[in-house]
């Protein structure tokens, strides 16, 4: 079965996100930088490296149902924010946005009764659970701790030791 015109179109317009996704998160690393903050910025670099792999996730989808893939333009993302805390909620408000559009895409393969993409798209599913878990928690500490001073430094440390897992 291949894959439809419509269902074809969503899943290239979803690399654009995922790589607009990896851009921001890189975007959010540079400014981590700025701050001398290296454990966050090195877990805004995983973060990127992560999205850059979703977007080879559906690139390699679309390969394989013998569509074509197509590589569209993405816009400047912000480089500027006002502190750690507003970094991490605008990557969660960033994550909350992706599950939507995966949720889309899933509505999408489910009216074009498309088995294959749908359960490519479980994994997906599943991801932004974790995503928004994992950007949900960071928020909640510097919230909690004020985000500021030795609290600061000691979750600095402690998002340095994140390892890439997809
Ligand atoms: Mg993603």
């Amino acid at each position: 079965m291949t894959l439809s015109q419509t269902l074809q179109d969503a899943l290239n317009d979803q690399i654009k996100y995922e790589l607009a996704s990896a851009h921001l998160y890189l975007s959010m690393a540079a400014y981590c930088e700025t701050l001398n903050l290296s454990g966050f910025a090195h877990w805004m670099r995983v973060q990127y490296q992560e999205e850059a792999a979703h977007a080879m996730k559906f690139f390699e989808f679309i390969n394989d149902r013998g569509g074509r893939v197509i590589i569209q333009g993405i816009a400047q993302p912000p480089t500027d924010f006002d502190s750690p805390l507003d970094v991490f909620q605008k990557a969660l408000e960033n994550e909350q946005a992706v599950t939507a559009l995966i949720n889309r895409l899933y509505e999408l393969a489910t009216r074009e009764n498309d088995y294959p993409t749908q359960v490519m798209l479980h994994w997906f599913i599943e991801e932004q659970v974790e995503e928004e878990k994992s950007a949900t928690e960071i928020v909640e500490l510097l919230k909690m701790t004020g985000g500021q001073g030795a609290a600061l430094i000691m979750l600095d440390r402690q998002l340095a030791v994140r390892r890439g897992e997809h």
